[in-house]
């Protein structure tokens, strides 16, 4: 059955290089098989799928719609263009550009459009939630910026605006970021952005986890208040691997010169196709209803693990994830991550703030909604996961391991994906 998903282009595939044939067919049996619950993941819709493998990914489209650096992008730029007024629509939004080949290459262009290297940099700290772009010494944010970073206060985990305030006085920094990849909470944008106005500081939301929240109107949206927003398509907005930059048309020029030619060369034009596609995908009441159910999904799923034992940071969540604190189990994050694997589970470790441990072993998990409820699961079956994943972290037994594993087949087969 996996075979036929992929159609006929696969058997003449399977004929060239059986080798690789072998991989995309047990990767798409292990996104069947398996609980996806990584925060970052999705499963995006076979239009898309389609867009990925055309053959606009033959061509060469340097420069912007009417403005190439090539000939024959007639139709390509009617594909970007199509893109950017979605974009655009979709998030009521001045100026879209739609070629970033990821959420981090989006970040470079925003750094780029708007600060010069060894500017000052407000972003949230990475064992908070903050992305490597915001900071990390070993990502060129760190290296060329110099990072100020803000956090959660201890007692509610929620970001400590006035800290931030406080931050921005002292340091004044050229731009300010919101956004990271694993906080739970919603952002006060109207708070940021006073904060932003009152220090002389762009206000760029790195929108990369939430945006597909925002797409399908079951969270606030930054584009009223931010300069730029930059984020990724493969998320909660469940488009084909890449990324955007939102912003106001005062600053078009800053973020298509930072973008080409100042970052990248030619767009992935079959991955700007997929955001087309993804984009009027996400302006359907289904594709809203999606977006509320996996916010409650998210919910059911903390309320379901704290009933377990555990503790949700920040007391559950606002979002498609929670971020879960499981010392109760006498377990680490690396070991439950371990375990829930051997057990069909697919999560990931994760530092809570103040974490005792170090990032690699970390207290930790975890755990979105985007893929379980694009598959249809609900509040029941949030329940059983939940249940699924305490009995995995507290055994370390592999015959243990595989009878969840049998469970959590059972479960995924009864919301199959990417069926023939
Ligand atoms: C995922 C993410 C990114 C990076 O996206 P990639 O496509 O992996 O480069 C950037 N910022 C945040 C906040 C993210 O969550």
């Amino acid at each position: 059955m996996s075979e036929t998903f992929y159609g006929p282009d696969f058997n003449l595939l399977s004929k060239q290089d059986p080798e690789i044939a072998a991989v995309l067919l047990s990767e798409l049996k292990r996104q069947q098989n398996n609980l996806q619950l990584i925060a970052s993941e999705n499963f995006t819709s076979r239009a898309v799928l389609a867009a990925l493998g055309s053959t606009l990914s033959n061509k060469y489209a340097e420069g912007y719609p009417g403005k190439r650096y090539y000939g024959g992008c007639e139709e390509v730029d009617k594909a970007e263009t199509i893109a950017i007024d979605r974009a655009k629509d979709l998030f009521g939004a001045e100026h879209a550009n739609v070629q970033p080949h990821s959420g981090a290459s989006a970040n470079i262009a925003v750094y780029q459009a708007f600060t010069k290297p060894g500017d000052t940099v407000l972003a949230m700290s990475l064992p908070h939630g903050g992305h490597l772009t915001h900071g990390s010494k070993v990502n060129f944010s760190g290296k060329w910026f110099n990072i100020v970073s803000y956090g959660v206060r201890q007692d509610n985990e929620l970001i400590d605006y006035d800290e931030l305030r406080e931050l921005a006085i002292a340091n004044k920094p050229k731009m300010i970021c919101s956004g990271a990849t694993a906080y739970p909470s919603l952002i006060d944008f109207e708070k940021v952005r006073a904060i932003c106005d009152e220090v002389g500081a762009i206000m760029w939301v790195d929108a990369a986890h939430f945006i597909g929240l925002v797409a399908g109107k079951a969270i606030p949206s930054p584009v009223p208040y931010a300069d730029v927003v930059s984020f990724t398509t493969h998320k909660v907005l469940r488009g084909p691997r890449g990324g955007m930059i939102l912003s106001k048309a005062e600053h078009a020029a800053a973020i298509d010169k930072a973008v080409f030619p100042g970052m990248q060369g030619g767009p992935i034009m079959s991955a700007v196709a997929g955001k087309a596609i993804a984009l009027a995908e996400c302006a359907t009441p289904a594709y809203q209803k999606y977006a509320k159910d996996v916010i409650i999904n998210a919910q059911a799923l903390a309320a379901a693990l704290e009933g377990e034992g555990m503790r949700a940071v920040s007391g559950g969540t606002q979002t498609h994830l929670a971020l879960i604190d499981i010392r109760s189990t006498g377990v680490n994050g690396k070991v439950a991550d371990e375990r829930c694997g051997a057990a069909g589970i697919v999560l990931n470790k994760n530092s809570i703030p103040y974490d005792p441990e170090a990032p690699s072993v970390t207290s930790g998990i975890r755990v979105g909604t985007p893929a379980t409820t694009t598959q249809g699961m609900g509040v029941e079956e949030m329940k059983t996961i939940a249940s699924l994943i305490a009995r995995a972290i507290k055994t370390d037994d592999a015959a243990a391991h595989a009878a969840i594993k049998s469970e959590v087949h059972a479960l995924t087969s009864r919301f199959p994906i990417y069926q023939a």
